[in-house]
């Protein structure tokens, strides 16, 4: 038989970067798929619809998100950095460096929305562990 079986398990990798529960990698972390519609784009369930884990484990809980965002984005410019050196290339004799820093500063904020939903799901994935046995009480 060919069918996918659903219940297969999705890596960690995979779980984090598509925002799903990290107790079952089911289940949505967000209700709303689209991170750019910026009014909703942070609500999240109480409990994952899948297998129940209870997404805010207390009061406060994702404020340390800002850590990850900050660690993600200096990650993300690095690599802005890195492949402007590659291909375009950088030099003090011309502007190359002022618009590589312009280039991933506005890069940075386009993304924000994905990566502060990125920071949540790196986050909750730090606390909460893939439980195989989900589904058994
Ligand atoms: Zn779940």
């Amino acid at each position: 038989m060919c069918a996918k079986n659903h219940t297969e398990k999705r890596s960690l990798i995979v779980s984090v970067l598509t925002n799903k529960c990290p107790r079952c990698r089911q289940g949505d972390l967000f209700t709303e798929k689209n991170p750019y519609k910026l009014k909703t784009t942070m609500r999240m369930p109480e409990n994952c619809a899948v297998c129940g884990q209870k997404f805010e484990l207390e009061p406060g809980f994702y404020f340390g998100t800002g850590y990850v965002s900050y660690g993600l984005s200096i990650a993300i410019f690095a690599m802005i950095f890195i492949l402007w050196g590659l291909t375009i290339g950088l030099s003090v004799y011309n502007n190359s460096i002022i618009e590589c820093l312009i280039t991933g500063i506005v890069i940075l904020i386009a993304m924000q929305p994905v990566l502060q939903r990125m920071a949540r799901s790196v986050w909750i994935a730090f606390f909460v562990k893939y439980d195989r046995d989900w589904s058994r009480p």
